[in-house]
């Protein structure tokens, strides 16, 4: 689904500066965010079942967590007061012993001066008690009787305030979010067994050429193995999406007209790879050109120069259309800095930008101002503890093992030139990457 108020001429004509043909990264980013529109259906989900969804409403907590003052700590819990007066003449303090209090079973009377109860660990605070003295803090325990050295607590200690984690009528999870592990613990530790998330986006998506063969196909002369239905595969599976894998397209129009009408018959988003540069058997940017409101791009990056963005309909139906490049690493670059966050955007998320990091450069690298140039690199810790990176051999747009042997990109932007050895670069890790 897409925002269908505005045209992307609408949109491109706020731009004082719009060149489809030297569009810079920001600004390539700037209108596909400006262009999409989240899906807004929702499901209710069972918290296990919504690991990794986005959550489609704010969760306010029903109840303090916790419920009551507990302990943090094995020990003795006592009046503070008490503390503070054997503190005035800097004595051990002897207490005695009145009751036990263990988690999830209070010690119901009130404590007095000069008494205290033996705790457990989240054991409920007895009336009157605030301060709780560590077991290991004590001396001379006995049934009846503790004594505390001078010092060892101050009044408050080792307390855990009710509703300290979550109060009562307070917002708990904001909408948007990605539930992640402690979010279920979090949800779970309100007692909340379901929550409402947007559904999942549906992304359909082909890989176009005469040269391509699958997998299981015999590699005729000139050929290649598609590549790029798998890393697309992987990158939306780790997004969450709802895959449709429309296979191999020939370079042909009816072939092309037939797919892009079915993805967008059953896709929110629709992803391709190959045909939008300037070969001569590119008959996917005439058919995209055909079926919707769709512009092609020459964009100020390397790799990945060339895309397609718009939405195409068929029908009453429409999707937004993702044209990436061919080459391998080209897809993954696009896929990453000009698809991921609009794809997160539609999934209704609140996507945060990716988390660059700085390391420093351990040689010199080329780099032209006026383009953000993506290289794959290793991020490593040198023998101080700082971050260091080196770019990965050849750097190729088709060259996938560059890709595979890389932790990391880095990051040259726009207007940067040649980086010297030494001098701190932007990194994005790989690791957690969605
Ligand atoms: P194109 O943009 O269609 O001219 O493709 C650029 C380069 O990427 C060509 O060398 C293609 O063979 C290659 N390429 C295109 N699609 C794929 C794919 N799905 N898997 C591997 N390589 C591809
Ligand atoms: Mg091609």
């Amino acid at each position: 689904m897409t925002n269908t108020k505005q045209t992307l001429s609408d949109l491109v004509s706020c731009l004082s500066d719009y060149d489809p043909d030297a569009l810079p990264v920001a600004q390539a980013q700037q209108i596909i965010g400006g262009f999409i529109a989240p899906v807004n259906a929702i499901e209710k989900l069972a918290i296990r079942a919504a690991l990794g969804r986005v959550l489609a409403a704010d969760v306010v907590s029903p109840i303090d967590v916790p419920a009551h003052d507990n302990s943090a700590m094995d020990g003795y819990a006592l009046r503070g007061s008490d503390l503070v007066a054997a503190t005035g003449n800097n004595t051990a303090l002897t207490l005695r012993v009145i009751g036990t209090a263990y988690a999830g079973r209070a010690f119901d009377a009130a404590v007095g001066s000069g008494e205290c109860v033996r705790i457990m660990t989240g054991g409920v605070m007895p009336d009157g008690c605030d301060t709780v003295v560590p077991q290991e803090c004590t001396q001379g325990a006995s049934n009846d009787s503790v004594t505390l050295p001078a010092g060892v607590v101050r009044a408050g200690d080792n307390r855990r305030l009710k509703g300290e984690d979550l109060a009562a009528g307070r917002s708990a999870l904001r909408q948007g979010k990605i539930l992640r592990p402690a979010d279920l613990g979090l949800l779970a530790s309100l007692g909340v067994a379901e929550v409402p998330v947007r559904r999942r986006l549906r992304v359909a998506f082909f890989s176009t050429g005469d040269e391509l063969r699958s997998i299981g196909e015999v590699l005729d002369p000139g050929c290649v193995y598609d590549s790029n239905r798998y890393t697309l595969y992987g990158m939306l599976t780790r997004l969450g999406c709802d895959l449709i894998d429309m296979g191999v397209i020939k370079d042909e129009p009816a072939a092309l007209e037939a797919a892009f009408r079915s993805a967008c018959e059953n896709a929110d988003a629709v992803i391709t790879s190959g045909g939008v540069s300037v070969g001569a058997a590119d008959y996917t940017k005439q058919i995209m050109a055909q079926l919707g409101d769709v512009t092609f791009w020459k964009i100020g990056m390397r790799p990945g120069r060339p895309m397609a963005f718009g939405r195409i309909g068929c029908g009453a139906k429409s999707a937004a259309l993702f044209g990436l490049p061919g080459n391998p690493v080209a897809v993954m670059v696009t896929f990453y800095f000009l698809v991921r966050d609009a794809l997160l955007q539609m999934m209704g998320a609140s996507p945060a930008p990716l988390p660059l990091l700085r390391a420093s450069a351990q040689s010199a690298i080329r780099k032209k101002p006026g383009r953000t140039e993506y290289q794959r690199g290793i991020l490593s810790t040198d023998a101080s503890g700082q971050q260091q990176v080196r770019i990965t051999g050849s750097q190729g747009s088709g060259i996938l093992r560059s890709m595979s042997e890389a932790n990391c990109m880095v990051v040259l932007q726009h207007e940067q030139g040649n980086v010297a050895a030494g001098e701190a670069v932007d990194v994005l890790p790989f690791e957690g990457l969605l």
